[in-house]
């Protein structure tokens, strides 16, 4: 069977008018003859509604009762196209999560999806139904509702690409795909044509927005091929593939870059072991995500410097936490606020010598002051102020040839 999924996001099904759209694209793909299978969110901004509902009724709102009460949402998004699609002469209808079903586990508002029953759904394709399902929604072993995260569509859609063994998974949102950085950042970004599973979530980590991390990485462990593309614009879009299918020599991929980031600075620290430990515990304990860290080589063998990055909002509490800890000494602690993280992605820079050369002389050449650096393998990041990071999209975009 030539099955597609096509997961509709909550913009594109915003309106009455846009589920108007959103049933004619559906309708084209099966006069192709594929088997359909739908996947839709909530109109946008209604699950949000429902959240301060539930936050007026009790401030300890249950958290089975939250997922009965987000996941309707999803059952109204449905229907809609559904209906309109019956009203366009397909045969089409809505299947709730515990009609199919699809079996999760975890804690509710956190679900994970681990088993969906086909039996169903494909007797429907067969009989040529184009089944329109609640993306967000699970039911569990004790047969209640549940649901899988914020944002958790695309991981539904990226599931039922996986048990249904799709030909691909096509995520319809209001953007055309994956851009080289973030085209509100710098106008002249360019839509990516592919890009690995790998730095797909070294960009979506980083701020390129377009998909929920968990659900690229299910689509790597599970080798789905992902296209993102437009609901309003009629234009290729963006594919995500493993690493194999592609085959450009661009060395460079994309950019991202951080805002509202912080340094924090601990000199003169003792350079023995388990101090690191001893630091970054009370951190992770209170939930501060520590990003960058880097320690000076001492030069004595006694003391030494350590660095590390923080969001700006988790400033205040760092600062106390450090202050208070009495299990380290420090001689000061310095803090900078407005600093910016830009990272360079891409899987050819494995192959490629020279790239981090490239990467500081660019901003070298503009006089931008490097403050921290880390790398991976696919990935090279550089801390430099705030203010710089226009600057430093710009020229790092020129340097690798990003929008030819
Ligand atoms: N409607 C849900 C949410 O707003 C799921 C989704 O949009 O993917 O989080
Ligand atoms: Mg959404």
């Amino acid at each position: 069977m030539k099955i597609v999924v096509l997961k509709f996001g909550g913009t594109s099904v915003g309106t009455i008018e846009k589920i108007k759209k959103v049933a004619q694209i559906i309708g084209n793909y099966k006069k192709k003859n594929y088997k359909v299978v739908v996947v839709s969110s909530a109109m946008s901004g209604v699950t949000n509604e429902l959240l301060k509902k539930s936050n007026l009724i009790s401030e300890n709102f249950s958290d089975a009762e939250h997922d009965v009460l987000l996941s309707t949402g999803e059952q109204v998004a449905c229907s809609l196209i559904a209906g309109r699609l019956i009203h366009n002469g397909f045969k089409s209808r809505s299947w709730l999560a515990w009609q199919i079903p699809i079996i999760t586990n975890g804690s509710y508002k956190n679900s994970r999806i681990y088993q969906i029953s086909k039996i169903k759904i494909i007797k429907y394709l067969k009989d040529g139904g184009i089944p329109i399902i609640t993306g967000f929604q699970g039911i569990n072993l004790d047969q209640r509702i549940t649901t899988i995260g914020r944002g958790g569509s695309d991981a539904s859609a990226i599931m039922l690409a996986k048990f249904f063994k799709a030909l691909r998974c096509v995520i319809y949102t209001d953007v055309e795909g994956v851009y080289t950085t973030d085209p509100n950042k710098l106008s002249k970004a360019k839509k990516i044509k592919v890009i690995s599973y790998e730095e797909m979530l070294e960009m979506a980590s980083l701020g390129a927005k377009v998909m929920q991390p968990v659900s690229i990485q299910d689509a790597r462990l599970n080798r789905i091929n992902i296209e993102v593309r437009s609901s309003f614009v009629k234009k290729s879009g963006t594919l995500i593939t493993k690493k194999s299918n592609i085959k450009n020599n661009k060395i460079i991929t994309g950019i991202s870059s951080t805002h509202n980031d912080s340094k924090v600075t601990l000199v003169g620290v003792k350079d023995k072991p388990g101090v690191a430990a001893s630091i970054f515990k009370p951190l992770s304990k209170n939930s501060i995500n520590v990003d960058m860290v880097v320690q000076n080589i001492s030069q004595n063998g006694k003391e030494t410097d350590l660095t590390f990055t923080i969001k700006t909002d988790d400033l205040n509490r760092t600062k106390k936490i450090l202050k208070d800890n009495k299990n380290i000494n420090f001689r000061k602690l310095v803090l900078e606020k407005d600093v910016s993280k830009i990272s360079i992605i891409g899987v050819g820079m494995i192959t490629t010598p020279g790239v981090t050369f490239r990467m500081f002389q660019a901003l070298a050449n503009k006089k931008i002051n490097i403050k921290v650096i880390s790398t991976s393998e696919i990935k090279i990041s550089v801390l430099i102020d705030k203010k710089n990071s226009k600057k430093a999209l710009d020229v790092l975009h020129n340097e690798f040839k990003l929008d030819k």
